[in-house]
């Protein structure tokens, strides 16, 4: 998680030196720190645009704090995890209220000038100089963290309008899929019922082949186009999500059973990487029917071994489904989740946006890491 602040800091060439320069200034600026952060809101009240950001005098008290947390901790030097968890809360804040990226300069010159005040009366101009160079240093970290929030900040939106968009798609063909099969269900039994009356009315009459031919192949077609119709009910029935606390360990071992016969005809082992119990509020139907999916993909990529893991943290539930099957091209990949795609003879190409739906419907995620090594699907389940 710190590696970007690690390169950040390297690329500045921070060093034990700046580190100890700065360690001298926060002694001899902390007395002035109360000062300095009057400076700053004068600065920010002072300009419509970032007052309009500021709402009541308590609010203001505490980013004063704040801003006073961040000076001392700044001019430790030390960039650890808990700098990198500071700086990102803050980061993440002026994303929320919508700062412009702009005042962050701005706002920091402000900081910046207050400190060089400071430097030019306390040290001989030599080492002011010095101090000075290292505070540079410094603020460009500070800046460099700061934009890093906005950016990922977009990359964020990206991901969820791209997951928002495929959710929209999947929903569309459902429900075209829902009034199609309605539609083509009726039909299609009166057509069945009378293939049957006929096939018994040539049996009666006569037992040449090559009458109960044809009416042997029409009700194989018929029984074909009956399964397919069944997919699609099956996909556009989306039945309100309905939570209870599940035991997702032994809901996975039970799937992982179910699916052994399959897996056993392929020659691929099913391996469940079994934590502790882990529960979580989710659909247990729809969980099923997840991993079901996931587990058959695999099996038929013909992978020799596929694993099963469940894990959960105080937020998420982690499903991770990997096999050592024969991946997925990019033009697949882009297209998994479209209903209807397959690269199968005779599949339906429904199962992954099945698993998509359902785990929208969740709030969750998937993730798709795929080579010519083998696939791995990493589903999120907020809990
Ligand atoms: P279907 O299994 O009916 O083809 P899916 O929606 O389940 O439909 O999957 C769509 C396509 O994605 C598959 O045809 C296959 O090409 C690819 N795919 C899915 N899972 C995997 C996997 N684990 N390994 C390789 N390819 C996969
Ligand atoms: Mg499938």
């Amino acid at each position: 998680m710190t590696a970007i602040l690690d390169e950040i800091v390297a690329y500045v060439q921070f060093d034990d030196r700046d580190r100890e320069r700065l360690l001298g200034l926060r002694t001899n600026l902390e007395p002035h720190f109360p000062a300095i952060a009057d400076r700053f809101y004068s600065a920010l009240w002072a300009n419509p645009g970032t007052a309009a950001m500021l709402s009541s005098p308590a609010q203001v008290e505490r980013l004063r704090l704040t801003l006073i947390d961040w000076m001392a901790s700044g001019l430790t030097g030390v960039f650890d995890d808990e700098f990198y968890e500071k700086r990102s809360r803050i980061g993440r804040r002026h994303v929320q209220i919508g700062l412009a990226q702009h005042y962050m300069f701005t706002a920091m010159s402000v900081v910046r000038t207050a400190y060089l005040d400071q430097i030019i009366a306390m040290y001989p101009p030599e080492v002011a100089l010095l101090v000075a160079r290292s505070l540079d240093k410094l603020f460009d970290v500070e800046l460099a963290l700061m934009l890093r929030s906005y950016q990922l900040d977009s990359e964020a939106k990206l991901v969820e309008r791209e997951r928002q968009i495929q959710a929209d798609r999947i929903a569309a063909i459902q429900t075209l899929s829902a009034g199609l099969a309605h539609e083509v269900r009726n039909p299609l039994n009166a057509a069945r019922l009378q293939l049957e009356l006929l096939e018994r009315r040539v049996k009666r009459t006569s037992d040449d082949p090559k009458l109960r031919e044809p009416t042997a192949l029409a009700n194989q077609e018929m029984a074909r186009l009956g399964a397919l119709l069944d997919h699609f009910v099956h996909f556009a029935r989306s039945p309100d999500l309905r939570r209870s606390d599940t035991d997702v360990t032994a809901l996975a071992r039970n799937v992982i059973d179910l699916e052994r016969p399959v897996a056993n005809v392929a020659s691929c082992e099913l391996v469940f990487d079994d934590t502790t119990g882990v529960h979580a509020n989710v659909d247990a139907g729809k969980l099923h029917q997840i991993l079901q999916q996931l587990i058959r993909n695999a099996i038929e990529a013909e992978a020799r071994r596929v694993t099963i893991a469940t894990r959960a943290d105080d937020d998420y539930l982690y499903l991770e489904v990997t096999d050592d099957g024969a991946g997925m091209a990019d033009a697949v990949r882009a297209r998994v989740y479209d209903p209807f795609f397959t690269t199968k003879d005779t599949s339906v190409g429904l199962g992954m946006s099945i698993a998509h739906s359902y785990v929208a419907m969740h709030g969750g995620s998937i993730d798709i890491q795929s080579s010519p090594n083998g696939t791995t699907i990493a589903i999120a389940l907020p809990r």
